[in-house]
């Protein structure tokens, strides 16, 4: 599933579930469906999985502040290496490879999360790329043009001011 989150920055976060967690990473820029456009995705720590489930605004003072949607959410599968016989996921990861195949509202077919390998890098960083296969070009170029919800078909300023209480 991927968030997304007017925290400081807008962003998008990506979460696999994995042996009972939900994998993150942080997306600035969001996905792109063209091969060619390489994003930055910054892993953070791992979330329980009911927080798949929150939409909703982050009271101010807290970590990560703002207003989050579930922008996508569906299944995946793993097919790094061999669609047949995949590594694990752990292993896939633990490697800093990762291919899977979403089958999501918005987000369709196949992706990598590479580990950028400088040792001068956080080792945090990847990026996610889209693999060629029928579903290039599904996405907009433009996000904002699918920004609603998958879940309530709210957009982020939709929740805005939400929860200010009034005496
Ligand atoms: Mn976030």
């Amino acid at each position: 599933m991927i968030h997304k989150h007017a925290a400081k920055r807008l962003h998008y976060d990506l979460r696999l579930e994995v042996e009972g967690v939900l994998k993150s990473w942080s997306v600035p820029r969001g996905p792109s469906s063209n091969p060619a456009d390489w994003r930055l995705a910054v892993q953070v720590e791992d979330h329980p999985l009911d927080y798949q489930d929150f939409e909703g605004v982050i009271p101010e003072g807290q970590y990560g502040a703002g207003q989050v949607i579930v922008w996508d959410r569906g299944t995946y599968r793993n097919i790094t290496d061999d669609p047949s016989h995949p590594a694990p996921m752990s292993q896939a990861l633990a490697d800093g490879k990762v291919e899977v195949l979403f089958e999501g509202t918005k987000m369709k077919g196949g992706y990598a999360l590479i580990r950028m390998q400088s040792q001068r890098r956080d080792p945090s960083n990847w990026l996610l790329i889209k693999l060629k296969d029928e579903y290039v070009g599904s996405l907009p170029e433009d996000l904002e043009e699918q920004g609603q919800s998958v879940v309530t078909g709210r957009a982020l300023q939709d929740l805005r001011g939400s929860p200010r209480r009034r005496p």
